[in-house]
């Protein structure tokens, strides 16, 4: 399929054609959670959002030119003071919360990426960038810590644009006195005997947080990638961090061409997340919780892609009971459509101008309206909501309107008996106000769900 993409860089802040570095492989990195507890509904934008960029590339350059990778952050200072608290060990937790997440995210028709690389799992790779790194003279080893050098790297700050004196201003930096700089961050330090350590030229330790991405990215995607992701939260310190590791230790290579960031879900004009407190989790939302009914992973999703991933987004029930009801609408007048499996182009445009999801969905209202369904179905399925088929919570009961068709039959039957139609009128108007179409002929009684049918409207009969 050739149709030109364009997104928005973070790093020239302009909208860009996306030209592939190869397009046999477009390569895409997204960083992915910690994983010590349940995912917030936060956690989800990123990983719906690349989620569509996955799949849009996937149709552009076929899905065997995308590779994927979206990592697990597996070992870290949250997870170890979890482990503390509650006395279970470390495997246990992270092996735990990173199978609810692959559960929580497929609920929201989150494809799996093509790679999920684990931290621990790269330890040696990790490492040896270090080494390398202080090899090069971008990183010294002080009191058991390996720090970067910042003032080594004179590029540092380029992705937010901003100047070591203002990062130091805006950030919290862990003033330390082993430190050249400030802004020295942290590759390896000393690990405690009681917590997670490997063995290194530095003594027994533990990685610091930014130096897994590189490592990982290197090893599945090379020095040279097309498109890095995640939370604009991410773009400094973690980011930054990121480039001036890669960067430094690969000078061959451009590390990640094109910088996306998407904007933070909030709550009442803050960024949702656990510190504030103000979270609530993706399981909570899928499940009920408080007397709540539970919302439909299907309608997360379509309440995420309302909105454009560069805007703040807030959620609120009238957003999703509005889903509910679009999505309830369309799947119903998919039902009986033909198997014609090309996006309609009006939305893969939408989303090849910088993932306007916002936009898709509105083409997507315009074929609904015109009848289109063909290309509503084939639109559905590009931006996920048919990955296993037409979900139960947006099925019509086919089963009720089977049994209704054969009772209206047998009334049908007894009202020509007794030439006193009332009951069969009565039935009919109520089927009619569902949404029903009713048809009645010699052969039998028909009913057809049609593109407004309210099940719940069926109760009385
Ligand atoms: P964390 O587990 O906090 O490292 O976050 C995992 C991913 O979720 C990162 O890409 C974050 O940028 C993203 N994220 C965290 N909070 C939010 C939020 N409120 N809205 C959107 N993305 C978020
Ligand atoms: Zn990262």
């Amino acid at each position: 399929m050739d149709v030109p993409i364009w997104l928005t860089n973070s790093r020239t802040r302009k909208k860009e054609l996306f030209e592939p570095i190869d397009p046999d492989n477009v390569r895409i990195y997204v960083c992915g959670p910690t994983v010590y507890d349940r995912a917030h509904l936060g956690n989800a934008r990123p990983a719906i959002v690349f989620d569509v960029l996955f799949r849009l590339m996937r149709q552009v350059y076929g899905p065997e030119h995308v590779t994927y990778v979206r990592n697990f952050t597996d070992v870290d200072d949250k997870i170890n003071a979890r482990a503390q608290a509650s006395g279970r060990s470390i495997g246990e937790i992270t092996a735990e919360t990173t199978q609810w997440y692959l559960d929580d995210m497929a609920a929201v028709g989150v494809m799996e990426p093509t790679h999920m690389p684990r931290a621990t799992e790269f330890i040696d790779q990790m490492i040896a960038m270090i080494a390398d790194l202080i090899e090069k003279g971008h990183a010294y080893e002080a009191e058991g810590h390996v720090l970067f050098a910042v003032e080594s790297y004179k590029a540092y700050g380029g992705l937010s644009g901003r100047s070591v004196d203002d990062m130091i201003a805006g950030a919290r930096v862990e003033v330390a006195p082993y430190k050249r700089n400030p802004m020295d961050f942290v590759l390896w330090k000393p690990s405690e005997p009681e917590l997670p350590g490997w063995e290194s030229p530095w003594g027994r330790g533990r990685p610091g947080w930014h130096i897994e991405c590189s490592a990982m990215s290197y090893e599945l995607l090379g020095a040279s990638f097309d498109i890095h992701g995640g939370g604009n939260d991410l773009m400094f310190p973690h980011h930054e961090n990121e480039i001036a590791q890669s960067c430094c230790a690969h000078p061959e290579g451009g590390f990640a061409k094109v910088w996306l960031h998407n904007e933070m879900l909030q709550v009442e004009g803050k960024k949702m997340s656990k510190s504030l407190g103000n979270f609530f989790t993706v399981h909570d939302l899928l499940e009920g919780r408080d007397g709540q009914a539970g919302v439909p992973g299907e309608v997360i999703r379509f309440v995420m892609l309302s909105t454009h991933y560069r805007k703040p987004m807030d959620w609120t029930a009238e957003k999703a009971s509005q889903a509910e009801a679009t999505l309830k609408k369309w799947y119903a007048q998919i039902t009986e459509a033909l198997d014609n499996e090309v996006p309609y182009v009006g939305v893969v445009n939408a989303l090849a101008d910088d993932l306007n999801t916002a936009k898709a969905i509105a083409e997507m209202h315009q074929l609904s309206l015109a009848g289109d369904t063909p290309s509503l179905r084939a639109s559905l399925k590009l931006l996920g909501f048919l990955d296993h088929g037409i979900p139960d919570w947006a099925r019509g009961p086919d089963f009720d309107l089977s049994e209704l068709a054969d009772k209206l039959a047998a009334v049908r039957g007894a009202a020509m008996e007794s030439k006193d139609f009332s009951e069969v009128d009565r039935m009919k108007a109520a089927l009619l106000e569902a949404g029903v179409e009713v048809r009645m002929s010699k052969a039998g009684v028909e009913l057809l769900p049609g593109a407004g049918f309210d099940a719940a409207k069926l109760e009385g009969l």
